[in-house]
């Protein structure tokens, strides 16, 4: 029975994620599902990626299970930005996204960052309407991840290796990461980053414009 009611979650939810889907091919909009364990740098990467001068209109929804300290980050750099207390829940869905659409001028907008609660688990379970996922990784986790948390490395079309500036002064096997990363999702597209230095930035930027570029040249 147990089964049989997650199931029917998932397909409720997926149905709002349509809708939402719905609403940002409706406005024009790339969006992509930010997602990665606590502390890995979601907001950091975010907060570097609207520093650079990409030339896209950037929005924001900010997922937390309290608080409100990634959306003042992000208005500071003045980024269209709602905050989502999920009040408890260890992931975002998509009813919780639909909730808040009308509170963001999607037609506005190039670009929109989902950053979803940190957690490596649920949050590749529940679509929210996006265009891609997008996956964290700090090195300082550990090069065990892909191979105890392979959904979200399966679901991701790319994977950003943050805090790359630490390396020297770690045991982690970067090459493993992105072996069993790869091994799990050929596709993917690894992206090895640091946001303190800046390093890896450039080629972050380029690809996410080359996203939205081909989102406008192929509208659904
Ligand atoms: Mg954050
Ligand atoms: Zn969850």
């Amino acid at each position: 029975m147990k089964v049989k009611v997650a199931t029917k979650i998932l397909e409720a939810n997926d149905r709002i994620a349509l809708e939402n889907r719905r609403l940002f091919d409706k406005a024009g909009l790339f969006v992509i599902n930010l997602m990665s364990a606590p502390g890995a740098g979601k907001t950091s990467i975010l907060e570097k990626t609207l520093l650079q001068n990409s030339g896209l209109k950037i929005g924001v929804i900010e997922g937390d299970i309290a608080g409100s300290d990634d959306a003042e980050r992000m208005e500071k750099l003045c980024a269209p930005v709602v905050q989502i207390n999920t009040g408890g829940a260890c992931h975002l869905d998509a009813n919780m996204i639909y909730e808040v659409l009308n509170d963001l001028p999607l037609n506005e907008l190039d670009l929109l960052f989902i950053e979803n609660v940190g957690n490596l688990v649920c949050p590749a379970e529940f679509k929210v309407g996006e265009d891609i996922k997008v996956m964290l990784l700090s090195i300082t986790e550990g090069h065990d991840k892909p191979l105890k948390y392979p959904l979200m490395f399966q679901k991701s079309s790319a994977l950003i290796l943050n805090k790359m500036d630490l390396a020297p002064y770690l045991e982690v096997d970067i090459d493993k990461i992105k072996r069993d990363s790869l091994s799990l999702n050929p596709h993917l597209k690894i992206f090895e980053v640091s946001c303190k230095t800046g390093d890896g930035m450039p080629e972050w930027i380029e690809w996410i414009k080359n996203k939205v570029g081909n989102e406008r040249k192929n509208p659904l």
